[in-house]
């Protein structure tokens, strides 16, 4: 076997596990940055178990935080500490997601973001998530409720522009008057407007859904759910395919019932998995902070003093293997939920969440437990796991 370290060439291979492209294969031929069709077996290669997988790298829409760095910190070296993180867990890229907040705040961190470029070997940030202040009080979860503001189209154009129209996710509740505007203003906008944080009735997020959103943020969580009379927006972004939804698969946030019964009715296509992690990701239980108040970290969950649910702790890799395990469903299902329906998105499916020819060269190599064991990013290993533990 050749050691991961050894791979010094640009066009090299991994071989023997299986490869879930296009067709499924024993090789995936990298060249530089870049999936190739080329199946030279001289190229040098890492050899991997046949009982090992090689999918397309995980896509994290919604992430606030990891190793002690947060996006609302705006500084370059804290979106580093995240983005150099996550392929630890299997993940490729990421919107830097925001928090509602003082507008100076808010703008220091697109300023940051805008001007950021992940370096080669770490994930990639595609773009930023704005989520709040445009969202409902009544329904504020972990966002300081004392910032939340009506949805305004001239306020999300000078915080476009100031990110460098890099915004490409606005998280927002329709009902609040100038919520359908903004819908209407994103939707033409190519920017994608999501139901969140919203005390909405599925009714109201149908015509939410007609005018322009596309998407739920974090599915049941701080939204109206599944009362069988008084349908909530859970109900629409499920029942629509004309919406999908992100989940927070971590077994705390949504029963793991729940996830299964969304995955029986929004199907593959339809969801999301997203980790939602803020900074203590990564480092373990503590005292750590979320938008600037107090947050407790115990057990793997953090709170804020009243118990609300403050972000999570979950990695996208144990998102993988919950949602296998609460929904019974296959590796090409599991790569929709954690990569490709993302892509699609983000609006970034011509180059991520496929192995294919053509596309970046983003990957993860699981292990026959599903265990992240290596991670590529842009053709550059990102991290490596226990490779020699495996018997290789
Ligand atoms: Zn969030």
């Amino acid at each position: 076997m050749t050691e991961p370290g050894a791979i010094t060439s640009t066009r090299w291979q991994l071989r023997g596990a299986r490869v879930h492209g296009d067709i499924d294969r024993r090789c995936l031929s990298i060249d530089d940055s870049l999936v190739t069709g080329a199946d030279d077996a001289t190229l040098p290669g890492i050899e991997l178990p046949a009982d090992w997988h090689v999918v397309p790298g995980f896509i994290d829409a919604h992430i606030h935080g990891a190793m002690g760095a947060d996006v609302m910190d705006a500084s370059a070296e804290a979106l580093t500490r995240i983005a150099a993180y996550l392929p630890a867990e299997g993940t490729t890229s990421f919107l830097a997601t925001t928090m509602t907040g003082a507008p100076a705040a808010i703008e220091a961190a697109l300023r940051v973001a805008g001007a950021y470029d992940s370096p080669p070997g770490t994930a990639e940030m595609l773009g930023v998530h704005l989520e709040g202040p445009f969202v409902n009080a009544d329904k504020a979860g972990a966002q300081p409720a004392e910032y939340i503001t009506a949805p305004d189209i001239d306020r999300f154009e000078r915080w476009q522009a100031v990110s460098g129209q890099r915004i490409r996710v606005v998280t927002l509740a329709p009902e609040v008057p100038g919520g359908d505007a903004l819908i209407t203003h994103l939707a033409a906008s190519g920017v994608r407007a999501s139901i969140g944080h919203s005390a909405c009735s599925a009714a109201r997020a149908e015509a939410a859904i007609a005018a322009g959103a596309s998407r739920g943020t974090h599915l049941f969580n701080a939204m109206n759910g599944l009362h069988h009379r008084e349908p909530g927006a859970a109900c629409a972004l499920l029942a629509n395919p004309a919406a999908r939804a992100e989940i927070i698969a971590d077994g705390h946030h949504v029963a793991p019932a729940m996830v299964n019964l969304a995955y029986r009715t929004a199907g593959a296509t339809g969801l999301m998995a997203i980790t939602d992690a803020m900074r203590a990701k990564g480092l373990g239980d503590g005292a750590y902070t979320l938008g600037g108040q107090p947050v407790i970290v115990e057990h793997g969950q953090a709170r804020l003093a009243d118990g609300t649910l403050a972000g999570s702790m979950l990695t996208f890799d144990q998102a993988f293997r919950n949602l296998r395990a609460y929904t019974g469903c296959g590796m090409a299902e599991a790569i929709a939920m954690t990569s490709a329906n993302a892509a699609a998105d983000l609006g970034v499916a011509d180059r991520k969440g496929r192995l294919a020819p053509g596309y970046d060269a983003d990957c993860v190599v699981l292990d026959a437990a599903f265990n992240v064991r290596l991670t590529i990013c842009r053709g550059r290993i990102a991290y490596r796991g226990l490779i020699e533990g495996a018997g290789v």
